[in-house]
């Protein structure tokens, strides 16, 4: 049996004439002998709209209930598009999450995807030609509706793929597929033809909001290929994929930015051992992400703690620092939410040096100022002033060569 499957996004399945498009490439699919599994959102809108809702109701509504309201989009969307696939000839049929089951942990609106029974779903495709998926949910081991976190779809889509052994999972979206950079902030920006999960890991972890980072951890661990691409072209999108060396001659693959950062700087607190762990763990436990972490060079037995947050956890982290202050005795706290991160990345940096310099000077040449520096084997992180991020993207793209013009040489 050869499985393919298909997740679509919000855009393409918002109304009957996209999901009418849904229902030709499903068709076409099929008509190559495939069996599909198809993961699908809700209707884009929906799931804002019920989180707003329940915020009416309730000013700090309950995980579980949440869970139970949003997973409502997905339900109606895969009803609605069943019906008219029925229509169409095709043998198919709905299943939510706790049907398959999806089993997940506990972690209401956060939850991770433990188990999925791919026997049940292989012995309904002896039966049926679709199987139209919920996605974005699935059911805790108590019996209770569970959600993936935002985007959470993606994740769905490659699950199945895993768990399935499917030939491929195809991300539909309203875009052509995975860009150097983002089209909206520099016109030249390209679509690529193949990407590295790494790669694509950064991009994720960097704010491009084109797969949820999770979806792509689960694709690398079982390396299923990942195909991103428009519902509404015929382009092939972009292949996610594992590395290979062709990648490698690629020096920067593209550039990310991060406009939700936000910076802290802890100001004179005592340099001895236990501080990082006083100011974090009381951040890490209140479930706050931090990003980037700078402690500087220790003067007269104090020194200064400076990291980013995203910033909607802004009030969260100042409150909770203000109350450590007796503990780790700092002299001011200080917080600055007009900053962003540029990055640069790709895995050629694995092997190539002086990627980091030339993004320096690329930046020092438009005077623009770096506040704080992140690397990983495969990017380069600058914290700059939010002001100059068009301008730091649009020079960091032209100059590494991903338009059109030549690329700076790397001193
Ligand atoms: N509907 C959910 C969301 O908007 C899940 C998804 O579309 O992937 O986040
Ligand atoms: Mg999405």
């Amino acid at each position: 049996m050869r499985i393919i499957v298909q997740k679509y996004g919000g855009t393409s399945v918002k109304g009957l004439e996209r999901m009418r498009m849904v229902l030709a490439r499903i068709q076409k699919a099929h008509a190559l002998g495939y069996k599909l599994v198809v993961a699908l959102s809700a209707m884009s809108g929906e799931t804002n709209k019920l989180l707003a809702q329940a915020r009416e109701f309730s000013a700090d509504p309950d995980p579980a209930e949440l869970d139970v309201l949003v997973t409502t989009g997905e339900q109606a969307s895969v009803a609605l598009f069943t019906m008219l696939a029925k229509d169409a000839g095709l043998r198919v049929r709905s299943l939510l999450g706790h049907q398959i089951p999806i089993t997940t942990n506990s972690n209401f609106t956060r939850a991770r995807i433990m188990e999925i029974d791919a026997s049940h779903l292989r012995s309904l495709l002896e039966d049926y030609d679709v199987l139209v998926v919920a996605g974005f949910q699935g059911v805790d081991c108590h019996g209770r509706v569970t959600t993936l976190g935002r985007g959470g779809s993606d994740t769905t889509g490659v699950a199945l793929a895993a768990a399935l052994e499917a030939d491929v999972c195809e991300i539909y979206t309203d875009v052509n597929g995975v860009f150097t950079t983002d089209p909206n902030l520099c016109s030249a920006a390209r679509k690529l033809e193949r990407i590295s999960y790494d790669e694509m890991l950064e991009f994720s972890s960097q704010g491009a909001k084109v797969l949820q980072i999770r979806s792509v951890e689960l694709a690398k661990k079982f390396n299923v290929p990942v195909r991103v691409r428009s519902t509404f072209t015929d382009d092939p999108g972009t292949l996610v994929t594992s590395e290979d060396t062709e990648m490698e001659d690629v020096l920067v693959s593209g550039i990310a930015y991060d406009k939700d950062q936000c910076r802290i700087t802890v100001r004179n607190v005592k340099d001895t051992p236990g501080v990082a762990a006083a100011i974090f763990a009381p951040i890490a436990e209140a479930g706050i992400l931090v990003d980037m972490i700078i402690q500087n060079t220790g003067r007269d037995g104090h020194t200064d703690m400076t990291f980013t947050i995203s910033r909607v956890h802004l009030d969260k982290t100042l409150s909770i620092l203000d109350h450590l202050r007796p503990e780790i005795s700092a002299d001011e706290i200080q917080h600055d939410i007009h900053v962003c991160k540029v990055s640069v990345i790709g895995v050629g940096m694995r092997s190539h040096s002086g990627v980091a310099s030339t993004m320096f000077t690329l930046l020092k040449k438009e005077n623009i100022n770096i506040l704080m520096i992140a690397t990983s084997e495969i990017k380069i992180t600058c914290l700059i002033e939010e002001k100059y991020l068009e301008l730091a993207v649009r020079t960091l793209h032209d100059a590494f060569g991903l338009g059109e013009g030549p690329a700076v040489a790397c001193v």
